[in-house]
């Protein structure tokens, strides 16, 4: 099969498609045709060789794939030969045209999801569902700053808290990403390029702030975040990439909090509740992964370089 190979750490350019056995799947395991992979932020953090998980080299990339079951080894009883799955981690990379995965990280896709929208759920449907439900416990009467709305969590997180019944604010930097988020659900969009957004969004709120921030881009906005929050409120950090001085006395004057979050550390029970949230969501319409642009797998060192830029409209994917 074809696979996309990483043999040492490094720029795009390290990943390169190589011809490899197609893996058979043992005891536990299922073999994935590989339809579409997602691509994530943090497959470039990893193949950089920055990343706090460090894969043994060589490795394939890829954690969100969607596809067909073309084979499961002994003892499998949740899925068969044919079935439409989308994977939540695979245990051989999922930047592949076979993917091999435990039992547990295969996940029925309804008809109505297509490949390439499969490939857009695990980590940013899981992400948006755990920061908003779990992190936040946001509820229905509550405002939601999507700080970062226009990209894969962002698109998720807006359509969830919409349909949850909250009010939902979303940021992007194009005109494009700002009609997405609208489209998806938000009540008001903002242009985080824009001088003077922020005040924006707090006069929207009447000033008096709101009560959830999902925070794509810690580095850069955490120390206006707290000074956007209502009484009580929550910033949850999903995506960070440096360092930045807060001022504490914003979050005491408010008594809000600030939560970290990654998707890596939720517990088996935790994932469950994940699991079965988007298996609801995805059935019942109020999750519809948006697919900005799919990529020939052997574009994976342009998807890579694309992701990290701004402009955002959704997941790119690629098409083994
Ligand atoms: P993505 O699809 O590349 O989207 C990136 C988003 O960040 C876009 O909406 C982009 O908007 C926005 N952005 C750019 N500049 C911004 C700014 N100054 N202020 C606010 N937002 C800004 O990435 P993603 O998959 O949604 O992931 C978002 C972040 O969360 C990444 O850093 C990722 O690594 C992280 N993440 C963490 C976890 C976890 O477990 N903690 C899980 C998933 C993702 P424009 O392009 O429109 O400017």
């Amino acid at each position: 099969m074809k696979a996309i190979l990483v043999r040492q750490f490094g720029g795009p350019e390290v990943l390169k498609v190589e011809e490899v056995p197609t893996p058979k799947p043992g005891a536990g395991q299922v073999l994935v045709r590989v339809h579409a992979a997602g691509v994530n932020p943090y497959d470039t953090y990893m193949r950089s060789g920055t990343y706090a998980i460090k894969p043994p080299l060589p490795y394939t990339p890829g954690s969100d794939a969607a596809g067909t079951v073309e084979a499961v080894g002994s003892g499998i009883s949740k899925v068969k030969p044919g079935d439409r799955v989308y994977t939540a981690r695979t245990e051989s990379g999922a930047y592949a045209e076979y993917a091999l995965a435990l039992e547990g990280q295969v996940h029925a896709l309804p008809e109505k999801i297509s490949f390439a929208q499969g490939a857009g759920v695990w980590v940013p449907y899981g992400t948006a569902y755990f920061a908003l439900f779990h992190s936040a416990q946001a509820r229905a009467s509550e405002t939601v700053l999507v700080h970062g709305a226009s990209g894969g969590v962002g698109t998720a997180a807006v359509q969830i808290a919409r349909a949850m019944g909250m009010r939902v604010f979303g940021t992007a930097g194009t005109d494009k990403g700002l009609d997405l988020v609208k489209r998806e659900g938000a009540h008001q969009v903002f242009n985080h390029t824009k001088a003077g957004y922020a005040e924006e969004i707090l006069k929207a709120t009447g000033g008096r702030g709101v009560d959830v921030i999902l925070e794509m881009l810690a580095n850069v906005n955490l120390a206006t975040d707290t000074k956007l929050l209502a009484i009580s409120g929550r910033v949850i950090v999903i995506g960070n990439r440096g360092e930045i001085t807060i001022n504490p006395r914003e979050l005491m004057a408010r008594r809000a909090s600030v939560r970290g979050f990654t998707l890596w550390a939720t517990t088996e029970a935790e994932s469950a509740d994940i699991y079965a949230g988007i298996g609801a969501g995805l059935e019942n319409g109020t999750m519809r992964p948006i697919v900005g642009k799919e990529l020939p797998l052997a574009e994976a060192p342009r998807a890579h370089k694309e992701i990290l830029e701004p402009g955002a409209a959704g997941k790119i994917v690629l098409v083994p």
